[in-house]
C-alpha cells in the first residue's frame, strides 16, 4: 500500500465527523482558562500580549532557546530584545538559567508547553515571575487543549497565545488569552470579504485533496469553478501594498506581518474552533500517540522524546526523538510519510554555545502526526513505514 498518490494530512483535514462531539467527560481547551481573542495567528496573539504588557524599546523578552522562529520577529516588532534562556533534556524550562538572566530590564518570560506536554514547573515559574515583577506568556502553540495540575492550559500566564491550526482543520487561527487581565480594549475587525472566502475554500480544498468530503465535493463543483474565476478578478484587483488575502503564518513562513495584528480571524476559522470538540480531539490524539509509542518502543535508531503521556494531555505531534534525523527524514520523505521539524532552524545565532541542549533537540527531533483526522489505513501505513525506515 503506498499513500503517494493521496498523501497523509500532516495536520487535520475537514471531514464529515470533524466537528462531532465526544460522549463522557470534559475536556479543557485554553478558551476555559479565560478571555479570549480570535486573531489569525499564534505570533500576532504574541505580538498583541506584548502590546498589552506594554512592551518596548529597551525592554528584554526571555524566549526559550528550542523555539519557533516565528516567535521572535513578534518581539522585535515591539523594538524588545530577546534573551534565550537554557532547557533541560526533559525540555523543561532551567530555573537557574532563567534567574541568572533576570536583570531590571527583563519584563516577559516566555515558556512553551512542548508538543503539549505542560511545563513540569510552571507554578513555579509563575511564582518566580510574581516574585519578580516578571510578566508570564504562556506558549499554547502546541497545546489547544489539556489540563495540569487541575487547571486548563494557559492558566498560568498573564497572557496566553495559542495556534488553532496546529489542532483544527483550518487555514488561519490563533488565540491570545488571559485569566488576569481583561481584553476588552483589544479591538478587532475583519479582514474582509476576500479574506473569509479564501479561508473557508482554502478548507474545503485540503480536504478534498486529501480524499475527505467526497459528497461535497460533488455538490460544490460548480461553485468552486465560480469561486476561480471570482479570485482570479479579485487578486488582480488587489493593489501592490494592500493587506494580502491571508498571512503568512498560513504558508509555514515565519515572517510576521504587522498589518494583521487587528485583523480577527475568519468567520469560518471561529466556527470550527467553536465547533470542535476538545475531548473528541483529545481522546483520537492520545489514542493515536499512544499507538505510535507502542509500536515504535524499543526500535532502533531512536526513541520518544517523553517517557508517558501524563492524563489530561493532548499531544500536538508525536516527538521522536532520532539518532540519524537526516537519514530517518530522508528515507521517510522518499517513502512520502510527512514529518514535522519543529524549531529547525533556530534564530540566528542560538546554537551550542547559547544552550547545547536545545541545539540537539532542534536537530534531532522528529515529529511524526498523530492528529484527531488521521484515518485508521494512514495511521497503519505511517507506523509500519517509519518501523521499516528504523529497521
Ligand atoms: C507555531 C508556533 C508559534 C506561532 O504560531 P503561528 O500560528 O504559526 O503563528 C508559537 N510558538 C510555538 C512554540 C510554535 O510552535
Amino acid at each position: 500500500m503506498s499513500h503517494a498518490t493521496r498523501p497523509i494530512p500532516l495536520s487535520p483535514v475537514l471531514s464529515f465527523s470533524a466537528l462531532r462531539r465526544a460522549r463522557g467527560t470534559r475536556t479543557r481547551s485554553v478558551l476555559d482558562a479565560g478571555e479570549a481573542r480570535f486573531v489569525t495567528s499564534g505570533r500576532i496573539a504574541i505580538g498583541l500580549a506584548l502590546r498589552e504588557m506594554g512592551i518596548k524599546a529597551g525592554d528584554k523578552v526571555l524566549v526559550p532557546a528550542w523555539h519557533s522562529p516565528s516567535m521572535v520577529p513578534p518581539v522585535l516588532w515591539r523594538g524588545a530584545q530577546p534573551v534565550f534562556y537554557q532547557l533541560r533534556a526533559d525540555t523543561s524550562a532551567d530555573l537557574a538559567d532563567i534567574v541568572d538572566k533576570l536583570d531590571d530590564t527583563v519584563r516577559v518570560l516566555v515558556v512553551t508547553h512542548y508538543f503539549g506536554f505542560p511545563q513540569p514547573e510552571i507554578a513555579t515559574l509563575r511564582a518566580l515571575c510574581d516574585a519578580r515583577g516578571i510578566r508570564l506568556l504562556e506558549d499554547c502553540a502546541h497545546c489547544l487543549i489539556g489540563e495540569h495540575q487541575g487547571r486548563p492550559v494557559g492558566a498560568w500566564g498573564d497572557y496566553a497565545i495559542a495556534s488553532s491550526m496546529k489542532f483544527l482543520p483550518i487555514y488561519e487561527g490563533g488565540l491570545l488569552v488571559s485569566a488576569r487581565h481583561s481584553l476588552r480594549q483589544v479591538a478587532l475587525r475583519s479582514a474582509g470579504p476576500g479574506f473569509e472566502a479564501k479561508i473557508a475554500l482554502a478548507s474545503l480544498e485540503k480536504a478534498f485533496a486529501h480524499g475527505r468530503l467526497r459528497a461535497a465535493r460533488a455538490a460544490l463543483w460548480l461553485p468552486m469553478k465560480a469561486r476561480d474565476a471570482a479570485w482570479g478578478m479579485l487578486k488582480r484587483r488587489t493593489k501592490a501594498g494592500a493587506v494580502p488575502l491571508a498571512p503568512d503564518s498560513s504558508d509555514s513562513s515565519f515572517n510576521f506581518d504587522p498589518r494583521w495584528i487587528d485583523k480577527r480571524s475568519s468567520w469560518f476559522a471561529r466556527l470550527v474552533t467553536r465547533l470542535a470538540s476538545p475531548a473528541r480531539i483529545a481522546a483520537a490524539r492520545r489514542a493515536n500517540y499512544e499507538r505510535i509509542d507502542a509500536n515504535l518502543r524499543g526500535l532502533p535508531g531512536g526513541r520518544a522524546l517523553y517517557p508517558r503521556l501524563p492524563d489530561g494531555t493532548c499531544p500536538w505531534v508525536f516527538p521522536f526523538l532520532a539518532d540519524d534525523p537526516e537519514a530517518l527524514c530522508e528515507r521517510l520523505r522518499q517513502a512520502g510519510v510527512p514529518v514535522v521539524r519543529f524549531g529547525l532552524p533556530l534564530w540566528q545565532g542560538v546554537d551550542d554555545s547559547v544552550c547545547a541542549t536545545s541545539a540537539r533537540l532542534s536537530r534531532h527531533v522528529v515529529g511524526f502526526a498523530c492528529h484527531q483526522e488521521l484515518q485508521e489505513q494512514e495511521l497503519a501505513w505511517m507506523i509500519e513505514t517509519i518501523r521499516k525506515a528504523l529497521a
